[in-house]
């Protein structure tokens, strides 16, 4: 019996080579095919800038550290996340305050943040859950003429668009996170990226990738630099960025097939679903569905060579978070979703076939 996981990377031979020849150049990391990786998603998304890093999870943390997120801040971010939408704050000693999720999209709702502004709440991190854009206007709208910045978490969303604009652009965002970790709709094997518009968030973003090195001008002209803050190691190879660059030409084709999956399930499966709103035209990256008795489903799917996934555990409710204060109860509609939450298989590589396969395993499950 043929399995299924609930993703897949898809490579093609333009991606090999592009690695291949990448590992036989001079440069494997700190070369010309990160720039070339950033320029090419500044020119997908719109962006002014962009800064390749390892990971999301580094991205997101350079990018409260380039805000200037201090560990007296709030940071507000939705309980139906990864891990790292939350954690991120947390490496700097930030407070996580949680807001409720809508529960036709489960993306954060801005009417929840509201309850959960205060004056020392100086992020805000919208998670757009499967690639569906979370309001971003309105989103905006809450921080107007606050000292608040919003930091879009774009793991899922990378392809997705915003009324008329991609996710990335950061027209209604400070900054912008996406991750190319192989279960995304691009990968780089580990990776990410954060974009922006603003020169001063771009040059601290490049420092806290590299130890809080300024220099001037080109390394190779020079010797000097100067370290002003406290930065890491999360830059990305020439490698990877090789990679990058090669799958994001496909990314409009996956964007495609994605849908299409998307639509087949909906029109066939018969089980409740996301409703996508009309200010996004997402890229989606999950097929969430709900069951009843979840833990049945998922064992029988199991049996049935579906390997499907939980997205999410609310964050509230792992043991670390409960610790520092959160309970069963907080955020009601975040946990009614998690009850019922299942992703069934959603990749390029799913052939017409494979989904007619996949939807009579499913109907016999239900
Ligand atoms: C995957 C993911 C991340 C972390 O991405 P990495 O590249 O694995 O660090 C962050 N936020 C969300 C919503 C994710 O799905």
């Amino acid at each position: 019996m043929k399995t299924y996981n609930y993703g897949k990377q898809h490579l093609s031979l333009g991606d090999y080579l592009a690695v291949i020849k990448t590992l036989r150049s001079p440069f494997l990391t700190c070369g010309p095919k990160v720039r070339e990786f950033e320029q090419a998603i500044c020119n997908y998304t719109g962006a002014k800038y962009c800064v390749a890093v390892n990971s999301a999870t580094s991205g997101l943390h350079i990018a409260l550290l380039a805000a200037g997120i201090q560990p007296t801040d709030e940071v507000i971010t939705s309980p139906i996340t990864f891990l790292a939408s939350a954690n991120c704050a947390r490496y700097i000693g930030a407070t996580v305050k949680f807001a409720d999720i809508e529960t036709d999209t489960a993306n954060i709702s801005p009417l929840e943040i509201q309850k959960y502004l205060t004056e020392k709440t100086r992020a805000l991190i919208p998670v757009h859950f499967a690639g569906q854009s979370c309001d971003m206007q309105e989103i905006k709208a809450l921080v107007d003429g606050k000292d608040i910045v919003i930091i879009e978490d774009a793991a899922h969303a990378i392809g997705s668009d915003y009324k008329n604009t991609k996710v990335g652009s950061c027209t209604y965002s400070d900054m912008t996170v996406f991750s190319f970790h192989p279960v995304k709709t691009l990968t780089t094997c580990e990776g990410g990226a954060v974009t922006t518009n603003n020169k001063d968030l771009y040059e601290k973003l490049l420092a806290y990738r590299s130890h809080g090195m300024h220099k001037e001008g080109d390394m190779t002209q020079t010797w000097e630099y100067e370290m002003r803050e406290l930065g890491y190691n999360y830059r990305m190879t020439d490698i990877q960025a090789a990679l990058g660059t090669s799958q994001l030409k496909r990314l409009d084709i996956f964007k495609k097939r994605r849908r299409e999956i998307v639509d087949y399930y909906n029109e066939n499966l018969g089980l409740p679903h996301l409703f996508e709103k009309d200010f996004s035209n997402a890229c989606f990256h999950l097929y969430p569905v709900l069951v009843e008795n979840r833990k049945e489903f998922y064992e029988k799917a199991r049996q049935n060579g579906l390997n499907l996934q939980v997205h999410y555990i609310p964050v509230h409710l792992q043991p670390y978070y409960k610790e520092l204060g959160y309970n069963v109860g907080d955020f009601p509609k975040a946990e009614e979703y998690y009850e019922k939450t299942i992703s069934l298989p959603l990749y390029y590589g799913l052939s017409d076939k494979d989904l007619e396969e996949i939807v009579g395993r499913v109907k016999g499950l239900i």
